[in-house]
């Protein structure tokens, strides 16, 4: 018998979660304004919200807390962290910011500039995540979304669905003066297309057409081992190399990155922004200074570069990534088991749920998934996360809302954090919402709402 994929690591500490009553869900919910970001950790049985930050450290990683040099320049654990990225990532030159949305201001202040500076300029890629395109458009410049077809039909299995439709990708570059377009990001993952992953090919497809354009190339790196492992497990090519290799390979292709270390970096906080070009780098670090802080700590403690510089090491280790993956499918063959529509193949770090499908009777202009997410609350204490209507916001010039092509519940798992018990619990609360899916005819309307990235504090009743 083929042995199955099991954790390489063991607990040795665990952190008590309790479940609670339906009236106190019902009651919290409402006081939360139906916005899952308004609930206190305790009223939550088990999280979901985001892979973000809430990962398990390792025993190494806490000893690194413990060898964490707080020294305001020149810190030990900066330079333990600058080896990894350059041994790991290949990149010399980097900033520590306290987040990957720091990291994207550091950037993009640097390529595009500030205030209306990104008036007429476009930013092509694939699946932008939301701070990201919320950089972008707070310049005044556009992201446009060059993400294959595919991803947005659930059912299709295609391997790839973050990769970018390089058709798409040279119309933008000719459609657009050079100097409109400062810079290309590619997401690996695609977090709000589902976790899909970009292959190597497309990757190197990418990377040719950006050059001849010459258009620099920038990774949005937030989940890039799970991207990795992707590569390795659907790519051929590449099925006996190690992911190191493969990582390496990758942002090979790419002129820099950003991070946001609370995924793959599996750390509480932490973010960077890196460069191949030392001129880029001198540029971006002036606004690292003004907006986090001094090129060696940035927007970070010494002690959480050094656990971060463990962390990515770790991240690709690939039991690691078999077990971490592995975990995410049995949640994914669960819920399909229960007949539930959830985006195909299965994502690296979430399992998206087609709320469209789930809940057939509740119109588009009640958020759908939203609905989803606040039944799922109701029925078992499971925080999830929106990505559909209130996520994609309205349109910056019209004011109008954007229907996106998809409604999604997204299921985000933490790193190393809960078991496949908690799986079977979750997939069971989603099936006993599937079957009261008939009786739910309504949604919820907006009380209140901020003009960008409305869905963290939009405030929400009930639509009849
Ligand atoms: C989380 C994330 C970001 C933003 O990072 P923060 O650390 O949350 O600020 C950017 N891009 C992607 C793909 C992400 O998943």
């Amino acid at each position: 018998m083929n042995l199955p994929w099991a954790e390489p690591y063991r607990i040795k500490t665990i952190e008590q979660i309790h479940r609670t009553t339906p009236a106190q869900r019902e009651d919290w919910i409402r006081r939360a304004n139906y916005n899952m970001f308004n609930l206190r950790s305790e009223q939550v049985y088990i999280d979901l919200l985001t892979d973000s930050g809430t990962g398990a450290m390792s025993s190494a990683q806490w000893a690194e807390i413990m060898l964490g040099d707080e020294s305001y320049a020149g810190a030990s654990s900066y330079y333990k962290l600058k080896a990894v990225i350059e041994e790991l990532l290949g990149f010399p030159f980097f900033l520590p910011c306290h987040q990957g949305r720091a990291a994207e201001n550091v950037l993009f202040t640097t390529l595009i500039g500030t205030g209306d500076a990104g008036a007429g300029k476009v930013v092509p890629g694939n699946s932008h995540f939301d701070t990201t395109k919320g950089h972008i458009e707070f310049r005044k410049a556009h992201a446009i979304d060059c993400t294959i077809d595919e991803a947005f039909n659930t059912e299709i299995e295609h391997p790839f669905k973050g990769n970018v439709d390089l058709g798409k990708l040279e119309a933008v570059f000719k459609a657009h003066p050079r100097q409109d377009i400062p810079v290309c990001m590619l997401t690996i993952t695609c977090n709000s297309s589902g976790g899909q992953p970009v292959s190597m090919e497309n990757i190197r497809g990418v990377s040719a057409l950006c050059r001849r354009y010459g258009i620099p190339l920038f990774f949005d790196s937030a989940r890039f081992a799970e991207n990795a492992y992707f590569i390795r497990l659907r790519e051929p090519e590449f099925a006996q190399s190690t992911i190191p290799a493969i990582v390496k390979e990758m942002f090979s292709y790419a002129d820099g990155m950003t991070m946001s270390s609370k995924k793959d970096g599996i750390v509480n906080i932490g973010g960077f922004v890196a460069f191949r070009d030392e001129a880029l780098w001198r540029a971006a670090s002036t606004f690292n200074i003004m907006f986090e802080g001094f090129n060696t700590y940035g927007g970070m403690a010494g002690r959480d570069m050094g656990a971060l510089s463990v962390g990515l090491r770790e991240a690709c280790e690939l039991d690691y990534l078999e077990s971490r993956v592995g975990q995410v499918a049995y949640l994914g063959g669960l819920l399909t088991g229960h007949g539930i529509a959830v985006q195909r193949p299965y994502g690296g770090h979430a399992i998206f749920v087609d709320a469209k499908r789930v809940l057939p009777g509740v119109p588009k202009e009640e958020f759908i998934a939203q609905t989803l997410g606040i039944e799922l609350y109701r029925e078992a204490g499971i925080r999830s996360v929106e990505i559909g209507t209130l996520l994609a916001d309205r349109d910056p010039d019209t004011g109008k809302e954007r229907y996106p092509a998809l409604e999604l519940l997204r299921l985000a798992i933490p790193r190393r954090t809960y078991t496949n018990a908690h799986m079977d619990y979750i997939a069971a609360a989603m099936a006993n919402v599937k079957d009261r899916a008939p009786k739910i005819r309504h949604g919820y309307r907006i009380v209140r709402e901020a003009p960008i990235m409305r869905h963290f504090t939009v405030e929400l009743a009930p639509a009849e």
